[in-house]
């Protein structure tokens, strides 16, 4: 029998027989486990807040050998979630964080930075109101983490900077493109780019969470737009959190995304 304490996000609980919950983690050192929590319905003394998606904290797990399922033996948040099913636009950003997450990142494999990118936005989410901008964060350091973030700052054909204040971009292709080989691709604009830099960098979130609220709409949408024409063709299934989210967002909204709805 082998015991383990861990910092843990909740990605996701589903019913597992009458009182039982499947309780997807993600750790800084297992990585992503599937756990089982044996009578977490009912106990409120070892799982206190509950195990709702984007609950943060200490998971204790143990399994019996090496390969074995996981048990959850208890989880305590350092987050407050209750509330979180009173507050929609909270709950809708904090389930986007943790299905994108989970449907992601398909190896268990550990990646202690990919855990702190999770935990930052989640407890940023928690603390206080949810911006865009933290998403924006979240999904190119998510994406950093797989080696999936694309190329931002040179030519992804022949690596020449590049400069100007329309750069070509493509998803399908690698990221941004220099006046040779973009020809014919859409533009973004260059500040678009300069803030996914500052945004995936790991110094200092607060200024580029602020930078990135105080660009102009135009901008702010031609980010969200690059960051999901990444991410788009990595899903395996639709995410419902973002069906969600779509139904809180006005009518005419441009898109189903984490956006400049709120
Ligand atoms: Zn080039």
């Amino acid at each position: 029998m082998s015991q383990a304490r861990t910092p843990a996000v909740v990605l996701q609980a589903s019913p597992l027989g009458e009182a039982d919950l499947m309780v997807v983690l993600l750790t800084p050192d297992l990585g992503k486990i599937r756990t089982a929590a044996k009578n977490a319905r009912n106990s409120k003394r070892r799982f206190a807040g509950g195990l709702p998606a984007g609950a943060l904290g200490e998971a204790t797990v143990s399994r019996r050998r090496e390969g074995a399922m996981w048990r959850l033996d208890a989880f305590r948040s350092v987050a407050e979630v209750s509330g979180l099913g009173r507050d929609l636009t909270r709950f809708a950003y904090v389930n986007y964080l943790c299905e994108l997450t989970d449907v992601l990142v398909v190896e268990p494999e550990p990646e202690a930075r990919r855990f702190a990118a999770l935990a930052e936005a989640v407890g940023e989410t928690l603390r206080s109101t949810p911006r865009p901008a933290v998403m924006r964060r979240f999904e190119l350091r998510l994406l950093d983490s797989l080696g999936l973030l694309p190329a931002l700052d040179h030519c992804c054909v022949c690596g020449e900077p590049t400069s100007a204040s329309e750069i070509a971009f493509s998803s399908g292709r690698g990221g941004t493109l220099c006046v040779v080989h973009g020809a014919g691709s859409p533009r973004v604009p260059a500040q678009t780019l300069a803030l996914a830099i500052a945004l995936q960098r790991d110094d200092d979130p607060e200024s580029a969470w602020d930078a990135a609220s105080a660009a102009s709409p135009a901008v702010r949408r031609a980010l969200r737009d690059l960051v999901q024409s990444v991410v788009r063709p990595q899903l395996r299934r639709p995410l419902r959190s973002l069906e969600f989210l779509a139904a809180l967002t006005p009518r005419g909204a441009v898109n189903r995304t984490p956006g400049d709805a709120p």
